[in-house]
């Protein structure tokens, strides 16, 4: 087997073909998952009502990413990144395995939450791991370490979307025929990556990714214990406050509805009170509060963007099994594929856009983050406007075309390549080095937000409420819009407190 993978590390490859296979499980299985729970038990689905239906589905993928924090934390600090990807895995394609066995939603609720978890263990780990294998790397002549390292990233951005690519295409295909044929095409394709990584971790990674010595772990738990009053001050406050959510009627925590409505507030509250924390107790000189605040904007354009951005395997996906006219030389194709056309985009996107910001760079014309988010939220506002659109012809009791969502996707999907990819790594640069772990962690919260949102939002979705839709379409192209104009707006002042970041 060659030492290099396309001149990069050797691990690289295991890395690629492990998260290919976890993406097409991830999303192969995600591009169903809806549109399972709203189908009639008749044609052996979990017949549950839209609302409930779009809550669960939100909870479920809130989870995935709020998992990542204490997956993350456990791999630094107890059992090493390659254990984490390793177990994750296996808990993934035990949970995909599970949702194949046909029984009720108990059974098919238990099988997310391994999914969930293991998710939480394998996603941070196995993308903080190809960082890794550029750090050991000795400078060669004339190369730049860290454009090596962030090809290293695009290139493992590509198998992400060839994985998940692909996965929405079969596992569709497959639940076509049968729900939980697809759901088992699922575990199979985590099966395949973890034969792959076991095979070549070995010779792949060396000392990368092991467990860390004993002493880096006492040092380590001595510094997460200075937060310790985080440790009793968010629980506390979360516990009083879903109390008083309850008592006051707010919502309902004996509902899976209720439970997403006060996730929503959970999670908001610990992202306010973190944020506060470090601002005014985080000892951070005056250079480093700007820097916090910066991250607090993008934290909440983050939020704003997935909240829509995450609504394709909701809503949209709903929109597409529902009101769209899916037939293709007289082969209706089912409506979960219709998911695959962002991975598509981005596949053939991303490298267009990667060779335009060094092209404007060396111009001089490579806008700076704040603008990039900002139109990465416009794009998002513009895409919806198809779904307005969309949802008009829906209104006429007609099917809508389905150049309608493939419109939004491609808007969607630049609109990702703009802030996502930024976005991660303006969080690398701005934080104090001290909370970089932490911050990280808060990005990935924003994550979980905009999906929990995405969710319950997508709740709102069916047949009997179609006058309605164009209007709430609207909310997403006009909330995008907004906050995307802000950013732009507040550029002058935000570039400054950035300092020498771009
Ligand atoms: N599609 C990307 C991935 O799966 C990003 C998803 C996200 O951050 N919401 O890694």
């Amino acid at each position: 087997m060659s030492k290099t993978f396309f001149g990069h590390p050797r691990g690289l490859a295991t890395l690629f073909f492990t998260e290919m296979w976890e993406r097409f499980s991830f999303y192969g299985m995600r591009a169903i998952l809806i549109l399972f729970m709203t189908t009639e038990t008749a044609q052996q689905g979990l017949d549950l009502d839209t609302t409930t239906a779009g809550a669960a589905y939100g909870l479920y993928t809130a989870a995935v990413y709020l998992l990542s924090l204490p997956g993350g934390w456990i791999a630094d600090n107890v059992i090493g990144q390659r254990k984490a990807i390793w177990y994750g895995g296996i808990l993934i394609m035990i949970g995909h395995a599970i949702l194949a066995i046909p029984a009720g939603p108990g059974v098919f609720f238990f099988g997310l939450a391994f999914v969930a978890v293991g998710t939480g263990f394998l996603k941070p780990n196995i993308s903080s791991i190809v960082g890794s294998l550029y750090e050991d790397e000795g400078q060669r002549e004339g190369e730049d370490m860290g454009a090596r390292r962030d090809a290293g990233f695009s290139i493992f951005y590509m198998a992400i979307n060839l994985g998940s690519f692909f996965g929405q295409i079969f596992v569709p295909l497959l639940a076509n025929y049968n729900w939980h044929m697809g759901f088992g095409l699922a575990a199979v394709g985590m099966f395949l990556g973890l034969i792959y990584f076991r095979m070549t971790e070995e010779e792949s990674f060396g000392k990368i990714g092991l467990a860390p010595e004993k002493q880096q772990l006492v040092s380590s738990v001595e510094e997460t214990s200075g937060s310790s009053v985080m440790k009793y001050i968010i629980p506390s406050t979360l516990i009083l406050v879903l109390i008083v959510l309850q008592v006051t009627g707010r919502v309902d925590l004996t509902s899976i509805v209720g439970i997403a409505e006060a996730m929503k507030y959970v999670i908001v509250l610990v992202a306010v009170t973190y944020f506060a924390y470090v601002l005014i107790a985080g000892n951070l000189t005056s250079t480093e509060f700007k820097k916090v605040l910066v991250i607090v904007m993008l934290f909440i354009g983050g939020a704003t963007f997935w909240s829509g951005f995450e609504q394709a395997g909701s809503a949209l996906n709903l929109f597409a099994r529902d009101f769209t006219d899916r037939n293709i030389f007289g082969w209706d194709m089912p409506a979960g594929i219709l998911q695959s056309v962002n991975s598509g985009f981005i596949i053939i996107f991303a490298p267009i856009i990667g060779a335009m910001w060094v092209w404007l760079a060396k111009k001089n014309l490579n806008p700076r983050t704040p603008i990039k988010f900002g139109l990465g939220l416009i794009l998002l506002g513009l895409g919806f406007y198809f779904m307005v659109m969309a949802a008009q012809v829906a209104t006429e009791g007609a099917r809508a075309g389905m150049f309608f969502l493939v419109l939004t996707y491609f808007f969607h999907s630049i609109g990702e390549l703009f802030l996502s990819p930024v976005g991660l790594s303006s969080i690398t640069k701005l934080s104090p080095k001290r909370y970089l772990g932490q911050m990280m962690g808060l990005w990935f919260v924003a994550t979980s937000l905009g999906n929990l949102i995405a969710g319950t939002f997508g709740g709102n979705f069916d047949p009997s409420n179609v006058q309605q839709m164009p209007d709430l379409f609207w909310t997403f192209v006009l909330l995008p819009v907004g906050v995307g104009l802000i950013f732009i707006a507040t550029n002058p002042v935000v570039k400054k407190w950035m300092g020498d970041i771009h």
